[in-house]
């Protein structure tokens, strides 16, 4: 610190100047936003959407990973995990392994969809289906 009229080194919470006797300003602190005034609000939206979309699989994993890292840097910024932040915490952890069971449910019933659609299968079964339903339409 320094004196704000003169300039000349001042000791930590020192209310006057030892070389000019000015008042120093001791109402000053620096400017760090406390943790609990931090927005968290993002962070259980994220966590909601994030949970929203696991069943989708990839997309429900692309928010969780960003919710995962906004709590983190929430967290390293001195956040603590409670009210709104402890929820998108929560949401956030559960839609992680969530989507990622889900996005492989999804690929191998892709993989399914196209095996059955390339050998045929997936139309006759269709054909079948259709002709069932006139077959029991007819009957009536
Ligand atoms: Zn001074």
């Amino acid at each position: 610190m320094f004196c704000e009229k003169c300039g000349a080194p001042l000791n930590d919470g020192e209310k006057f100047c030892p070389n000019c006797g000015a008042a120093q300003n001791a109402s000053y602190v620096p400017a760090e936003q406390p943790a609990e005034q931090q927005n968290t609000t993002p962070l259980m939206v994220l966590g909601i959407v994030a949970l929203a979309l696991a069943e989708l699989g990839l997309p429900g994993l692309i928010v969780a990973i960003i919710a995962r890292k906004k709590i983190k840097a929430y967290v390293a910024n001195g956040g603590q995990l409670t009210g709104k932040a402890k929820v998108g915490n929560i949401l956030s952890r559960i839609a992680l392994p969530v989507s990622i069971v889900m996005m492989v449910f999804w690929v191998i019933y892709g993989v399914v969809i196209a095996v059955l659609a390339a050998s045929g299968l997936l139309e006759e079964a269709m054909k079948e289906a259709m002709d069932e339903a006139i077959y029991g339409f007819l009957k009536f």
